[in-house]
């Protein structure tokens, strides 16, 4: 059983015209005029092929193609149909195209499945204006409530609650998510991988096992401004060159590791002039691993090394903890399921850790939940270049094609194992 390539190609093509740019890139950000106008097609479109829809209180969109009702529930395949800024034609809409697609085949082909198969198009997954990132999917399964969401406004003023209304949520349907949840009975998301495993291996796709945690702490590092001509290198208390020396011991140890990632991505230094000492530097360290404990000893680790330095180069370090998100272990009997499949398939495929948190990694709480990777070129992602080939794309959507038709079988029998917040 095949997906229709060239089909889902023109679509690809087709709904990246919504928010093109000048730079060739995607700017489609949720609530959007790009984003309304894309979501409108997105509905006429399913509706047409006879899916019945519904737009919860958070705006996401799912649209259900029924089952012969021998077993209860569905089984949900998607992603996100938002961008970042100047982002690229797959981030999320593969997940979403590649569901419809999906659909359509099964439709032409006559087949009905025991569960019923939904189609869902997450809200603002990318982060936004309104600083919620994977919004869709946290409302849904309740990690933000309508409560949370009542004062929240985007730089311009604008009321997300709002924004909700114009395009059929509502926070005054908010509740009703919750009711929404014992019908999915499985959540597969297919996504880019934004990254290089895949391409470094020579393997077109994975079965995602889980979603890393990530830590991010603010570090104030205080040394002494003063003069750059008159205070000589010894007399010294330079807040930079100190921080300086810790961001490299922390891409050190993270080299040193191969099972965890250090960042220093955000850097502010004070006073910030060409003739004045830096006397202040504060940057966010972050650090992400597939294990709690990895995280745990890395975080502690670093502590040691900046410790040793700041101490050397006689400066301050305050440190704040503002995120310590545990990882997310996806459900295992999809997982296996998943991994038969290729296996049947004769198709090699790699299990992975997903680095990157998805709309997925939410819904693991409330259903059983997995994702497949498909190879990105270059690793490239939120940017024009991004970019997977036509043969990765085609096996990824035969493979979950084949996948939810074996899921429909065995799904069954796991249904009673329940999710509850399992965390690595
Ligand atoms: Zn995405």
């Amino acid at each position: 059983m095949r997906i229709n390539l060239d089909r889902l190609l023109m679509d690809i093509e087709k709904y990246a015209a919504y928010g093109k740019n000048e730079q060739g890139g995607v700017t489609r950000p949720s609530f959007s005029p790009a984003d309304h106008e894309v979501r409108q097609l997105f509905i006429e479109e399913i509706k047409e092929l006879g899916l019945e829809v519904t737009i919860d209180g958070a705006a996401n969109i799912w649209g259900k193609y029924k089952g012969t009702g021998k077993n209860p529930g569905s089984i949900v395949i998607g992603s996100h149909l938002d961008s970042v800024p100047n982002g690229g034609k797959y981030d999320g809409p593969l997940g979403v195209l590649m569901a419809k697609e999906i659909v359509k085949r099964l439709i032409e082909l006559n087949i009905r499945l025991d569960h019923d198969i939904e189609i869902v198009s997450f809200t603002a997954e990318e982060s936004n204006d309104f600083n919620l990132s994977t919004f869709g999917s946290r409302s849904f399964v309740g990690r933000i409530t309508a409560e949370m969401l009542q004062d929240a406004c985007d730089s311009k003023g604008a009321r997300l609650s709002d924004e909700l209304k114009k395009v059929n949520g509502g926070l005054d349907k908010f509740a009703l998510m919750m009711d929404m949840h014992s019908d999915k009975k499985a959540f597969i998301e297919l996504h880019i991988e934004q990254g290089q495993r895949l391409e470094s291996a020579n393997i077109p796709m994975a079965v995602i096992n889980s979603v890393v945690g990530t830590y991010r702490s603010t570090v104030k590092v205080i040394g002494q401004s003063n003069h750059s001509g008159t205070t000589m290198m010894e007399h010294r208390k330079d807040a930079l060159t100190a921080s300086s020396e810790m961001i490299l011991a922390v891409e050190r140890y993270c080299q040193g590791q191969g099972n965890v990632v250090g960042t220093v991505g955000k850097l502010t230094i004070s006073p910030n002039a060409a003739n004045i000492i830096p006397g202040q530097v504060d940057f966010i360290l972050e650090v992400r691993a597939e294990k709690s404990v990895t995280i745990q000893r890395a975080v502690e680790a670093i502590q040691e090394v900046l410790q040793e330095i700041a101490a050397r180069r006689e400066v301050e370090i305050q440190q704040e903890v503002f995120l310590d998100q545990k990882p997310v272990v996806l459900d295992q009997d999809i997982v296996s399921s998943l991994v038969e499949t290729a296996r049947e398939m004769n198709e090699p495929c790699l299990i992975l850790p997903s680095m990157a948190v998805h709309d997925a990694a939410h819904m693991a709480s409330v259903t059983k939940s997995a994702m497949v990777f498909v190879k990105s070129i270059e690793g490239k992602s939120h940017c024009p270049e991004e970019y997977s080939l036509p043969e990765d794309i085609e096996k990824a959507g035969n493979f979950i094609l084949q996948g939810i038709i074996n899921l429909d079988r065995t799904l069954y029998r796991t249904e009673y194992s329940l999710p509850i917040n399992k965390t690595k």
